[in-house]
């Protein structure tokens, strides 16, 4: 849904774009079936209109939803090179586990070899050692410990590709190279470089993220 904070993201993505001659490409983050309406898109574009934004000014809409295959080839070869694992553990029993100490995904699964089945997450294998850097242009080069970074869903039990698989592989497609976020996306934003790093096309790690400025999106 289209709200003030999607208009300031929007606004400053569209400006920043135009300040450096790049593009900004209107996408539409619909992996989560559950929580996307068709009819919201034609909101988002009647609201950006109506800031400026006309639809000649940028590209899209661009339907996350309508690469779904190429994000679940990306969750299979995660998999298959051992970046990634399934997990069958509900939110409960990891509770259950830890109790209060709970901070997230424990990593039960990690070495339990279960295979591709229906309930099963697939799960990123986040490096247990060194950290992950952000290039903030902002806020400079924030480091993140791994070992802090929790083993995160990249697929649901039914398979589908969340945001921040789907992100990574089309952002790499997409040839996307800057991204505009509000702050308190910051603690999350080292999960998407950790994956990038894993994900086949983009060799260079998190440099891809703000490598040459042509495209962004929010
Ligand atoms: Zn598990």
């Amino acid at each position: 849904m289209f709200h003030v904070g999607s208009a300031r993201s929007a606004l400053h993505n569209w400006a920043f774009a135009r300040q450096r001659d790049g593009l900004f490409v209107l996408r539409i983050e619909d992996t989560d079936a559950s929580r996307s309406r068709p009819e919201w898109i034609d909101g988002i574009v009647r609201a950006m209109s109506w800031l400026g934004m006309t639809p000649q000014e940028y590209e899209g809409p661009v339907l996350q939803s309508s690469y779904a295959g190429e994000q679940v080839k990306a969750a299979q070869r995660l998999f298959d090179e051992g970046h990634a694992y399934y997990c069958d553990c509900t939110r409960a029993s990891v509770r259950r586990r830890v109790g209060a100490a709970y901070a997230g995904y424990d990593g039960f699964c990690r070495e339990r070899g279960l295979t591709a089945e229906h309930g099963r997450a697939l799960r990123f294998r986040t490096p247990d050692e060194g950290v992950t850097v952000v290039r903030d242009l902002v806020r400079g080069e924030p480091m993140f410990d791994n070992a802090l970074i929790e083993d995160f869903v990249v697929a649901r039990g039914d398979g589908s590709p969340v945001f921040l698989l789907a992100n990574v592989v089309d952002d790499i497609r997409m040839r996307i190279t800057h991204v505009i976020r509000a702050e308190e996306h910051l603690p999350n934003t080292p999960k998407q470089p950790a994956e990038r790093r894993r994900t086949p096309g983009c060799a260079a790690g998190s440099r891809c993220v703000t490598a040459a400025p042509s495209r962004s999106t929010g």
